[in-house]
């Protein structure tokens, strides 16, 4: 092996690296055998200098190496979907789609994350159902995908440990930003939990990681591309998250919207998202007719069989799926507007920062989350209000926080006399 030092002075000066030097410089640090200093150097190289197609997919690969892989199609015996977003605030979008792509006949096994920041995290929410096992073995979870056709859990340490150690290192070293390791990160778990068709939901906005579109397009274009490397079948969606995605923002609050969506009765934003990512994967794996794929995804949603397929995967990693056993916040306090007009804007940012302090979400990664507190946003971008209205509501444990939330949301909103432009929540789609 060429010596790491060499390795990073080779990408500082703008060399292509070969796959297995980057393979034996990823897993020689998982191993332990390479210092957390060098591969700081090497990922601010990185970042400053980029890596090829070619480069990113051998760092996924050797990622994926590090730790265990499953092969969900092997073991279940049918091609399986999985979902992910690269985090917004309000997106409760994973637990509608599961259900809806379950119920279309195609399993849904999803290996998740916990929120950080502004952001929420599919388990935070899915921890809000008194009794849901997120913590299922790497055994359990494929005998419930082949049993009940749908799991969601935690993703298991033995799987892609790299990519923990990396993105570790990557955050106290300013080195976060850069696509390729971006892509690399995301993907190599999405690869090493084994599903055949994936829908990646790059949000783009205020309240997302990627502030530009331009930005997500390149994300999105780096992911396709490592899967098609690695033979899976990848659709990106880039969607809006200049606001939330609806209503609302915090853990119990989100469990109970997505339920209304799956029941037909959700607001319009996350079922046409939650519609079309659904749709994306029955193409993928069972159809070669779009129109014929969102028809079915419409009907499980019209027909009670996304509900009823929701509650059976509650209940079968030991929930109770019943909407009076979510937790409550004991105070609801209301944001009303101070005048009439439309509401040109609402800040994700800003909405998932206040959520975060009621106690919804983390600061730090040790903080203990709050599953019952957060902001329901009843009015958004385009809505027309009259003074004295009710914007949102804020779900607090106590008064003070409530004042000091309702004060946050009331300035994420922004009121205008000019109606604003609709913007839908699917901005492109590339495959
Ligand atoms: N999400 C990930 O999983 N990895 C990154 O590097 C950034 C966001």
């Amino acid at each position: 092996m060429i010596r790491p030092a060499e390795l990073i002075q080779r990408k500082r000066d703008g060399a292509e690296l070969a796959d297995q030097d980057i393979a034996e410089l990823v897993l020689g640090y998982s191993r332990g055998e390479i210092p957390d200093y060098q591969l700081a150097a090497f990922c601010m190289a990185v970042y400053f200098r980029g890596l090829s197609p070619r480069e990113t997919y051998a760092l996924t690969d050797a990622m994926v190496r590090s730790g265990e892989t499953i092969d969900l199609q092997a073991e279940i015996g049918r091609p399986v979907a999985d979902k992910h977003s690269t985090g917004g605030v309000g997106d409760k979008a994973s637990l509608v789609v599961g259900p809806l792509v379950a119920a279309c006949g195609i399993p849904f096994g999803k290996m998740s994350g916990r929120g950080l920041g502004h952001t929420g995290g599919t388990l935070d929410k899915l921890e809000s159902i008194p009794g849901f096992r997120i913590e299922l073995s790497r055994d359990e979870f494929v005998e419930q995908v082949r049993e009940h056709g749908i799991a969601v859990i935690g993703q298991t340490a033995e799987l892609v440990p790299a990519d923990k150690q990396l993105y570790g290192l990557r955050d106290v070293t300013a080195t976060v930003e850069n696509v390729s390791l971006i892509a690399a990160s995301i993907m190599s778990k999405k690869i090493a939990a084994g599903a055949d068709a994936i829908v990646l939901d790059v949000k783009v906005g205020d309240g997302a990681f990627m502030k530009s579109i331009e930005d997500a397009r390149t994300l999105a274009e780096a992911m396709l591309e490592l899967g098609r490397r690695a033979d899976r079948m990848v659709v990106c969606e880039l969607t809006d998250m200049d606001q939330p995605l609806g209503q609302a923002v915090g853990n119990a609050l989100e469990i109970r919207e997505g339920v209304a969506t799956l029941r037909g009765d959700g607001p319009a934003d996350l079922t046409e998202l939650a519609v079309a990512s659904a749709a994306h994967l029955v193409t993928l794996i069972d159809s070669d007719d779009h129109a014929d794929a969102r028809a079915r995804v419409e009907t499980a949603l019209r027909d009670g069989s996304a509900l009823e397929t929701y509650e059976r995967w509650v209940r079968a990693q030991g929930g109770d799926p019943s909407e009076d056993a979510l937790p409550q916040a004991p105070i609801v306090e209301t944001v009303t507007a101070d005048r009439d007009g439309y509401v040109t804007r609402l800040g994700a940012l800003a909405v998932g920062l206040a959520a975060m302090h009621l106690g919804a979400g983390r600061t730090v990664k040790e903080d203990v989350i709050d599953h019952a507190v957060g902001v329901v946003c009843l009015r958004k971008r385009g809505d027309s209000v009259s003074s004295g209205d009710a914007l949102a509501e804020i779900h607090a444990q106590d008064d003070a926080s409530a004042k000091a939330a309702a004060d946050q949301v009331k300035a994420a909103y922004e009121l205008g006399d000019e109606e604003p432009k609709a913007v839908g929540v699917v901005l492109d789609t590339l495959s």
